[in-house]
């Protein structure tokens, strides 16, 4: 067995390699990478790396109107009045409306899904909250409902079964343009287009 070998196995040292390994994109290589970088040469990073992870995975829940990352009852789109509750955006991320925020130019507020349809995986209308989307129609007086759902088959087949279900309400409907392949993931999408996407909004029936 070489030195690193050893190493590796050390308790510790894998169990900080296992962790890391929960981060999207990340192999045993690049844990195991990150892991001797944090350990050799940055061990400041690593205690403030470690002191955020709890801070934010015992503080940030989710907003209990629209479902987004919150720290409080209420999310800062919630929580703010100047934010038009009579235009609801929906999409299928907290991470989606951040993509949407950093464009700048949505005034109303938000829906997150917490997903998309897919029966293959068991999610079905229960699982994306659609009665809490209908009572926040009942609720706040919306008007319009922007569907901003991925311009994938999901995310249409998403918006659609959305778009049926909120016309009942009387409330106007309308699908982002996205100024993306299709396939194309809101979060990857600059904020510019994003900004095209929303003023190109066409109405759903
Ligand atoms: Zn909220």
């Amino acid at each position: 067995m070489s030195g690193s070998e050893r190493q590796r196995g050390s308790g510790l040292i894998r169990e900080l390699i296992d962790a890391l390994r929960a981060l999207p994109g990340v192999g045993p290589r690049s844990a195991q990478r990150m892991t001797f970088h944090l350990l050799e040469r940055d061990r400041e990073g690593a205690r403030r790396l470690a002191e955020a992870l709890t801070a934010a995975a015992d503080g940030v829940g989710h907003c209990r109107r629209c479902r987004a990352l919150a720290e409080a009852e209420l999310c800062t789109v919630c929580a703010d009045p100047e934010r038009d509750p009579r235009t609801l955006c929906v999409v299928e991320t907290p991470a989606d409306v951040v993509a949407i925020e950093s464009a700048g130019s949505y005034r109303g507020r938000y829906f997150v899904l917490m997903g998309r349809l897919s029966p293959i995986d068991g999610i079905g209308p229960e699982e994306i909250g659609i009665d809490s989307l209908i009572e926040r129609l009942r609720e706040d007086g919306v008007h319009e409902l922007i569907l901003a759902t991925n311009a994938t088959v999901e995310g249409e087949a998403t918006a659609h079964y959305v778009a049926e279900q909120a016309r009942a309400f009387g409330v106007t409907v309308s699908r982002i343009a996205h100024g993306v392949p299709l396939g194309g993931e809101l979060e990857y999408v600059d904020g510019g287009t994003l900004t095209h996407a929303f003023a190109g909004r066409t109405r759903l029936g």
